[in-house]
Order: C-alpha cells, then sequence, then structure tokens
C-alpha cells in the first residue's frame, strides 16, 4: 500500500496555515484517539497516520522537505515512510494528547478529575508454604496505607477552616502555557495540582488530608500458585490525593523451601536413599508425598542415579485442572557401619562381583572404566 499524501490525510489544502492545520489535527486525534476507539485497528492506524503528518506538517523544515521530495524527503536516511525515532516526542503526541492540549479530561469522564490523582499501588510479599500450595489457603495481611483524615474529612484544614483557593491557579489545578504552536497544561507546582491551599493545616494529618492506618485483609491463595506470581486486590492501595480512586494491592507470593521436596512448576522432586539389594533385585520403598506416605515400586536392576515417577502426586495446576507428577531421585544408600555378619556377606558377594574385568564396550575395549577415561583425557 503506498503512503498517502500527508494534506490528504489532515484533509487541508496545501497552504494550510497553522492554525488550520492544528485544528485539523486535533479533529482527527479526538476522533480516532484509541480510547475512544479501543480494540479498533483501523482508527489506531488514522491515529498514527495524523500524527505523523502533523508532526511533519507542523515543522517549517519538515514541511519544505516534504513539499519539494514527498515522502522521501522526510523519511530519513533515504527509506520511504515514517521512522517515530526522529522526533522525539511523538510519545507525546500518542499517549498524552490530552496534557498536550489541556483538556485531560475530554476522552472519558472521570477518567482524569481535575487536581486528583489514582492513588499509588502498593506491594505485598506474601510467604507460604509448599503444602499451602497444596490446597490453596486464605492469608490474612496487615497493610498500612493512607486513608483519609477522619478529623478533617480529608480536606487537610483544621477545624474551623476551609481549603482556600490556589491563586497561582485560580483553582484550576492547572497552568498552561505555550511551548511551540503547542498549548501544553501541567499541574500547578503551588497546589500541586489540588487547586486549594491550605493556611491552617489539620493537626492530624498535617495538612494531607490523609493518615497511615493499618488494615486487616483476608486474601484467597489459589493451589498451585508459585514464587513470583502476583495476586490483585482491586482498590486496596493507596487513596489517591484529594479524593482521587485509589491505586491496587499486588500480594506477590514467595513459595518457602521445602526440607524434603523441590518444585519445578507443578512436578515435585525428592531424593530418598535405597538400598543396594532393592536397587539390584528390585522391591517397593515407601516415598512421601504432600499428601502421605505412597508405595513405590522400584524395578530390579535400577541404577544409582535413576528417577522415578509418581504421576499425579506433584501440585495441582494453577489453572485447577490435573495436577504434577512427583520424581524420587534414587539415591544409593550405603551404610557407615555394619555388623560381623553383613561384613562377611558383603565380602563374599565383592569376591563373586565382576569388578575388574568390565564387559567389552561397543569398541571391544574391555579395560577397568577409568583406565578407558584415562585415555579419553589423555
Ligand atoms: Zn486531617
Ligand atoms: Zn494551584
Amino acid at each position: 500500500m503506498s503512503k498517502r499524501d500527508y494534506y490528504e490525510v489532515l484533509g487541508v489544502s496545501r497552504d494550510v496555515g497553522e492554525q488550520e492545520l492544528k485544528s485539523a489535527y486535533r479533529k482527527l486525534a479526538l476522533k480516532y484517539h484509541p480510547d475512544r476507539n479501543p480494540n479498533d485497528r483501523t482508527a489506531e492506524e488514522r491515529f498514527k497516520e495524523a500524527a505523523e503528518a502533523y508532526a511533519v506538517l507542523a515543522d517549517a523544515d519538515k514541511r519544505a522537505r516534504y513539499d519539494k521530495f514527498g515522502h522521501a524527503g522526510v523519511g530519513g536516511g533515504g527509506t520511504p515512510g515514517f521512522d517515530p525515532s526522529t522526533f522525539a516526542d511523538f510519545n507525546d503526541i500518542f499517549g498524552n494528547l490530552g496534557d498536550i492540549f489541556g483538556f485531560g479530561d475530554i476522552f472519558g469522564a472521570g477518567r482524569r478529575r481535575r487536581g486528583s490523582r489514582r492513588g499509588a499501588d502498593l506491594r505485598y510479599d506474601l510467604p507460604i508454604s509448599l503444602e499451602d500450595t497444596e490446597s490453596g489457603t486464605e492469608a490474612t495481611l496487615q497493610v498500612p496505607r493512607e486513608e483519609p483524615c477522619d478529623r478533617c474529612a480529608g480536606s487537610g484544614a483544621a477545624a474551623g477552616s476551609r481549603p482556600e483557593t490556589c491563586p497561582q491557579c485560580q483553582g484550576r489545578g492547572q497552568v498552561r502555557y505555550q511551548q511551540g504552536f503547542l498549548t501544553v497544561a501541567r499541574p500547578c507546582g503551588a497546589c500541586r495540582g489540588a487547586g486549594t491551599f491550605i493556611r491552617n493545616p489539620c493537626d492530624a494529618c498535617h495538612g494531607n488530608g490523609r493518615v497511615s492506618r493499618e488494615r486487616k485483609l483476608k486474601v484467597k491463595v489459589p493451589a498451585g500458585i508459585d514464587t513470583g506470581q502476583q495476586l490483585r486486590l482491586q482498590g486496596e492501595g493507596e487513596h489517591g490525593p484529594h479524593g482521587g480512586e485509589p491505586g491496587d494491592l499486588y500480594v506477590v507470593i514467595h513459595v518457602q523451601e521445602h526440607p524434603l521436596f523441590r518444585r519445578e512448576g507443578s512436578d515435585l522432586l525428592c531424593s530418598i536413599p535405597v538400598s543396594y539389594p532393592t536397587l539390584v533385585l528390585g522391591g517397593t520403598i515407601t516415598v512421601p508425598t504432600l499428601n502421605g506416605d505412597e508405595t513405590l515400586h522400584v524395578p530390579k536392576g535400577t541404577q544409582g542415579d535413576a528417577r522415578l515417577r509418581l504421576r499425579g502426586k506433584g501440585l495441582p495446576h494453577v489453572s485447577g485442572r490435573g495436577r504434577g507428577d512427583l520424581y524420587i531421585d534414587v539415591k544409593v544408600a550405603v551404610p557407615t557401619s555394619v555388623s560381623g555378619e553383613q561384613k562377611a556377606l558383603i565380602e563374599d558377594l565383592d569376591r563373586m562381583m565382576p569388578q575388574r574385568s568390565f564387559e567389552p564396550d561397543e569398541h571391544g575395549d574391555s579395560r577397568p572404566f577409568f583406565s578407558r577415561v584415562k585415555d579419553i583425557f589423555g
């Protein structure tokens, strides 16, 4: 698809003036703004296209080059097309359109009430045991957060007084200034966007309108949850200043180490010592799971580094469907002291074992294992 002419994109004539250009762009930007057209790709394309066209035509240099050479004149490096990196304020245009035009709340009722900002999100690190993730659990959190001050009902002003209108911004909470051809609005520095100032601050909150308070919150922790996963408690973060909506509370899960089990996703791993005779002849052993002991069959001839599996004895998947497996890493149990009779039997066994003559390997080499290894490493 060939690129559309910038003047055509903005629906203006080639001799358009600064004011008309700006208002044409403003109209398109409002019409196609992503906030007003959620999940509409065409609108998003139109919005970007208009931003690109405006960025070029509003800049006298770029406009002159565009008039002379077309898209090739402003593509950067001779490549036709749009390179967002060539103008640094693209993100401003795209992301903070409301700020640039100085009417922050036009894109949705209440999204940005004048002078009130959304409160901060909070993070709570919650340690839980591996057993908790087996069954799921309910945890009680002690969360300190800023809440509206009772004494002044959140106004921040001492009893008998009221916040007064900020003289700097006349209560608007914003100051506007001209930046090139754009009017930029920023929160008022004198009242920090509140639009008011407090002559006699409240004793309890020192004029903040908010005080820190501990609360108890209950949170359901689903089975199968893992370290680093988060639970979001909407609206349980800090209250916003000046009546702004509260932020969210994120509960970050930390599953503690278990003395017996290691965890890999939904699978559990566990090392179990198994006696040499059981490994050679086969047999059954008792293994622990998070839900009590289980019997596991050890096949005969099991090697000393074998891994055996108990299907479905791991942790539940956090999706709620199915479970992981439990893997048993075999460890050869070597007794540190033996009775006289055991010693005699083991010595008999040792004499009968083919310890020094090995089965030939695939090259017909029948020397002991470690002589072959010595060859390999020179
Ligand atoms: Zn107060
Ligand atoms: Zn002010």
